[in-house]
């Protein structure tokens, strides 16, 4: 099994996360305002919130791989130059400035984690979803990535290498899932409804 991680210290500005702390303090007190003050409904927040984590956000990463899927050229561009194949989608900006899209095969299964905070690319997966922020998540995922897969409901062959990917604020990772069996004769966009976003970090199978 390779874990493939990169230096924390390298690649995290601790200021930076103590400056988005406090912003997620702000963001807390401001909720609780608005609800207090009866100008929100939390439960509408948490709908818009769920409609960007599952919906919206993956909607785009989804027409990516389906993209991939069809077209080997541009399968070829993404693996080589991921920002520069997602931009060809007109997807990209803030939390998506640099990206690798990383392939598995029948050999290789690729996930992706956080492992200081909840580096996401935001751009073509929308917001991480909770349990992508959580702690048990981000150490464990590292140690025992084939049992936390195995305990998400995603049992990897013994044969097949897992490799943990290490996102950060610079450099975000996409998983290229593997293209399900039958769907030979599908088009992009019926493939792009199949995707899923715990597809596209490496915690499911599409
Ligand atoms: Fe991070």
């Amino acid at each position: 099994m390779a874990v493939v991680l990169r230096a924390m210290s390298d690649h995290h500005d601790h200021h930076r996360r103590a400056g988005r702390s406090d912003i997620e303090l702000r963001v807390r007190a401001m909720e609780q305002l608005l609800v207090e003050k009866g100008l929100v409904d939390p439960m509408a927040l948490d709908a818009i919130v769920d409609q960007y984590e599952t919906k919206v956000g993956p909607r785009n990463g989804a027409r990516v791989v389906a993209r991939a899927w069809t077209d080997t050229a541009y399968k070829r561009r993404l693996l080589d130059d991921a920002t520069a194949a997602i931009r060809e989608l007109c997807y990209g900006g803030s939390q998506g400035e640099q990206m690798v899209v990383v392939e598995n095969t029948p050999a290789v299964h690729n996930v992706v984690v956080c492992t200081l905070c909840s580096c996401y690319p935001w751009p073509v997966l929308g917001l991480p979803p909770v349990w992508y922020k959580s702690a048990p998540y981000r150490s464990r995922v590292v140690m025992d990535p084939r049992g936390v897969l195995a305990e998400m409901g995603l049992r990897v062959p013994d044969t097949t290498e897992l490799r943990v990917w290490d996102s950060n604020a610079e450099l975000r990772y996409m998983v290229l899932p593997r293209r399900p069996a039958g769907t030979e004769g599908l088009h992009e966009d019926a493939l792009a409804a199949l995707v899923t976003r715990d597809g596209m970090i490496g915690v499911a199978a599409v």
